[in-house]
């Protein structure tokens, strides 16, 4: 059995569509889910381990890259997936209609 599960080394052959401007001409530009703009900037929020979860037993310090809006500096929420950013610094959820989620 010499089962050789990996690509083979050295293949940089990419098949695919390549990107042109006119692809990304007509692609979909991402915005801001509170103010529409489109223009983002790279910060980083940190998030504290405590010392119980941390893997080394002590306090750790997690820095995390975030994408906020140049404009009003939120964090659309199409950029945290996992849901591990506070609320706080991410878009609000656009209410259209008055949910009225009142269970009984
Ligand atoms: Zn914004």
């Amino acid at each position: 059995m010499n089962e050789n599960m990996g690509p083979p080394p050295g293949n940089q052959n990419q098949q695919g569509p390549q990107v042109t401007a006119d692809t990304i001409r007509n692609a979909k530009t991402l915005k801001c889910e509170d103010c529409g703009g489109m223009i983002f900037e790279e910060k980083i929020l940190i998030k504290t381990i405590s010392a119980l979860l941390s893997p080394s037993g002590k306090q750790e310090t997690a820095p995390i890259p975030v994408m906020i809006c140049n404009s009003c500096g939120k964090v659309p929420r199409i950029f945290d997936p996992q849901n591990i950013l506070p609320e706080i610094v991410k878009c609000k959820i656009k209410k259209d209609k008055d949910s009225s989620n009142k269970e009984k």
